[in-house]
């Protein structure tokens, strides 16, 4: 497994407060990496840590194996979570000025700004000074500034507030594509909705110390609670004591809709075995919890 980017026992500190404590993350290269975590859990600390806008009190952090530089950093796509463009700047001139401080040929700026200002349908935008544009029309022109440099990583922090829902569902469309396109993109939220589906790993941090991190997909199986969902025809009385019904709803006449809870593991096999002596199966899947299930049960529900 190749890693893009590792942080190795960083720890912050401000004043007497300690923003982060040994944190250690490592993203995998292709990735999307969720850095979860409430308000105020370290995110942004550790975010502004590896674009070295702060400087680490301990650990290191590296880039492709090595210690990150400042050329690393030019390098990096950033989507910092506090919003800024120059408000009285022309939306054209400005990404085109963003673009040029970050290497780039003008010709070169000028088609990446091309593909995006189509993909996104803004072509009437160039010459509108961004203080003529709502909070989320900016949040995309900074969007577009973050990722105008093709960039390997893209770290992107909390991309989905300001944005409403259809808003935010054109950036999640788009940060699955820049990884299809084979960037590896870590991106901040206090918010679960959007981890589910655009995550394969997660780390989460909670009062400034990692708690959990890995492939979505282990947590959830890790988490499990051998909940299982069947749609079944006909009464599902006299189950075993391991098994229990957690409840039922009946969908149609005799077809119902039931979720059950083994004390113990169970294979889906053997579940099944149990089950089919006693009613006709029409579906069965077993339940995992949501990322946001874990996310309340590990740090106990969302502080706003
Ligand atoms: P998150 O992004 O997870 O919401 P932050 O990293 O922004 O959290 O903040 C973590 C904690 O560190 C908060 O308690 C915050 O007030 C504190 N903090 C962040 N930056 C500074 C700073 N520059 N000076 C003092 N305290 C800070
Ligand atoms: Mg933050």
């Amino acid at each position: 497994m190749e890693h893009i980017l590792q942080t190795a026992s960083i720890t912050k500190n401000f004043g007497d407060f300690r923003a982060l404590d040994d944190v250690s993350i490592s993203i995998e290269k292709g990735k999307i990496f969720g850095l979860l975590g409430p308000n105020g859990a370290g995110k942004t600390t550790l975010i502004r840590i590896i674009t070295k806008i702060y400087a680490a009190d301990s650990g290191k952090v590296f880039f492709n194996g090595k210690e990150l530089t400042e050329d690393h950093v030019l390098k990096i796509g950033y989507l910092p979570e506090e919003r800024g463009l120059y408000k009285k700047m022309k939306v054209g001139e400005q990404l085109i000025y963003l673009g040029r401080i970050k290497g780039m040929p003008l010709d070169h700026v000028k088609e990446r700004l091309k593909y995006w200002f189509q993909k996104f349908d803004i072509m009437d935008w160039w010459n509108k000074k961004i203080d003529e544009l709502s909070k989320g029309m900016q949040q995309k022109i900074q969007f577009i500034a973050s990722v105008i440099h093709q960039p390997s990583l893209i770290i992107l922090d909390e991309p989905f507030t300001g944005f409403d829902p259809i808003n935010a569902n054109i950036i999640k469309k788009e940060i699955l594509q820049l990884k299809e396109d084979g960037a590896t993109i870590i991106f901040s939220t206090h918010r679960m909705e959007s981890v589910e589906e655009l995550c394969d790993n997660i780390a989460l941090i909670n009062k400034s110390k990692k708690i959990l991190d890995g492939a979505k997909q282990q947590i959830k199986e890790d988490h499990k609670e051998n909940i299982f969902e069947i749609e079944h025809r006909g009464d599902l009385n006299g189950l075993n004591g391991f098994v229990h019904v957690l409840n039922t709803k009946t969908i149609h006449d005799d077809l119902y809709q039931t979720t059950l809870q083994s004390a113990t593991q169970i294979s889906h096999n053997d579940l099944l075995r149990l089950l089919i002596d006693k009613v006709e199966i029409m579906s069965f899947a077993e339940k995992l919890p949501s990322i946001n299930d874990i996310f309340i049960s590990r740090v106990g529900g969302i502080r706003e």
